[in-house]
């Protein structure tokens, strides 16, 4: 059974779709579980949209270096 820990160490490849059809079930069956994953995800879910689908090809890596600091913040406070 995976924990929270597990959970919020796996998500961004759960987004990304880069993890194994065993690892994703156990993912899912953890989120309708527990409340504070599913923030966390919701989360992370929508703040990479919101970066791939907004931001131009070519724009200031900044951006996207603030967004990896915010979520490493979010998986460190989650777990
Ligand atoms: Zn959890």
């Amino acid at each position: 059974m995976f924990d929270c820990r597990q959970v919020l160490a796996e998500l961004s490849n759960y987004v990304d779709d880069e993890v194994t059809l065993e690892l994703r079930h156990a993912i899912e069956e953890h989120l309708a579980r527990c409340g504070r994953c599913s923030v966390v995800y919701d989360t992370t879910r929508r703040t990479l949209k919101i970066v791939s689908g907004s931001l131009p090809p070519g724009a200031p890596l900044a951006v996207s270096e603030r967004l990896h600091v915010r979520l490493r913040q979010l998986f460190a406070g989650g777990a």
